[in-house]
């Protein structure tokens, strides 16, 4: 059937009108009776305490009521509350509130490129990214991603973007020789197939942007809040960063994100030389703050660790269950992958007529990002889905 939609996506036949939990409710067309599917997809990773969290709803119920916008002309106690809130639990003293994760990224970007110019360094523009990154679909983060998929096509690519091999020192080192402003990675890469970076290799680099001004700028808008079982990837890695984007999980399904920095990182930036129309209005910050009250409570991270545990344990198991069409799985906490080897789009087929969703990455993996909130019942219902599905692919169904 036509439609007035740009073609830029290639969706499904079914369409959900409702959710809740870790669940979504898809009307049949046909039947008009309604159905219910296990949504291990999470919006990629956005529903992060799922769908319809009471206090999510409460909050954004009494904000909607109360106001929507007013811009950053005026002072916002809601901004400033989750900024204070974002640095009380990482490494940064300063946010920007965005609508998206590319805003993010490209504000990270700008905070490192203004923090030598004012220095009186212009020349250091410079951001070096690694293959298999994803970062973003403006014309400066597919830049910065640097794979020609998404950069064919839009005219000359942006200037002052260098990638190199995955976690190649050498490169590594070449590429920040001259002009570097800062290095750019997701300590997993979402996009790209969950590969992650091995601590000791960030630590080394971490010491490389200290020893030559270099800024570290941490994509964590797949991997942040949460998602790997510590409130950011980053504390798994024994380092910090300098710059930090946020955005997915953030907002809990309402679209905003977060730029964090240091007070050095930021310190050539003033009023006027950034800004957004719409980012950190009051519908956003409500959503934020009413996230950070969920998974801050006390026991929220605990069950994560445990419930992603006893996820991670039974992929282990249905793999070796289904070696024909699986080979292993990757990632950590709740940003899990089954690295398939069957193809992943023919096995995300199998699970959506099982009633599930999941969504595929990079390197022919199909990650599990389920809601933060998913119980270990919604991940046996799950391992039963996928188990089903994998049985019907071998016997060629
Ligand atoms: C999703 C994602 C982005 C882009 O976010 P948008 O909200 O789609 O602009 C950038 N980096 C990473 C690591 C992501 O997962």
């Amino acid at each position: 059937m036509a439609n007035h939609l740009l073609n830029t996506y290639a969706p499904t036949e079914f369409s959900f009108d409702r959710g809740e939990g870790c669940y979504v409710y898809a009307k049949n067309p046909e039947t008009g009776k309604e159905e219910k599917y296990l949504d291990f997809g999470a919006g990629v990773a956005v529903i992060s305490v799922g769908h319809g969290h009471p206090h999510l709803l409460a909050a954004m119920t009494e904000q909607v009521q109360k106001l929507w916008h007013t811009s950053n002309w005026y002072k916002s106690t809601d901004q400033e509350k989750l900024a204070r809130r974002l640095c009380e639990i990482s490494f940064a003293d300063e946010a920007f509130f965005t609508n998206s994760g590319a805003e993010s990224n490209e504000c990270a970007i700008k905070v490192a490129r203004r923090y030598h110019f004012a220095k009186g360094n212009e020349e250091r523009v410079n951001i070096v990214t690694f293959e298999g990154a994803f970062h973003g679909r403006t014309i400066a983060t597919i830049a910065a991603g640097g794979q020609a998929k998404y950069l064919e096509g839009f005219g000359p690519k942006a200037a002052g973007f260098i990638q190199v091999p995955f976690q190649d020192w050498d490169a590594l080192v070449a590429a920040t020789k001259e002009d570097c402003a800062a290095i750019m990675l997701e300590p997993i890469q979402g996009e790209g197939g969950l590969r992650s970076f091995d601590p000791s290799f960030v630590v080394k680099l971490r010491k490389l942007c200290d020893d030559n001004d270099i800024l570290l700028i941490f994509d964590e808008i797949q991997t942040g809040i949460g998602r790997t079982g510590r409130m950011f990837a980053y504390e798994a890695l024994g380092v910090e960063p300098d710059i930090m984007s946020l955005a997915k999980g953030l907002g809990g399904g309402f679209p905003m994100g977060a730029c964090l920095a240091t007070t050095r990182a930021a310190s050539g930036m003033q009023p006027g030389v950034h800004g957004t129309t719409y980012g950190g209005n009051n519908l956003a910050m409500a959503a934020g703050n009413a996230v950070l009250d969920i998974v801050l409570a006390d026991g929220f991270m605990e069950n994560v660790k445990k419930v992603s545990g006893v996820l991670s344990q039974k992929l282990l198991g249905l793999v070796d269950a289904h070696p024909t069409i699986f080979e292993g799985i990757k990632g950590e906490g709740m940003l899990l992958g089954l690295k398939c080897k069957a193809l992943n789009m023919d096995v995300l087929g199998a699970l959506y007529e099982q009633k599930m969703l999941a969504i595929p990455a990079g390197d022919n993996v199909l990650r599990m990002i389920p809601p933060l909130v998913a119980t270990e019942a919604e991940v046996n219902l799950a391992i039963e889905k996928l188990d089903i599905a994998a049985t019907k692919l071998e016997s060629g169904e």
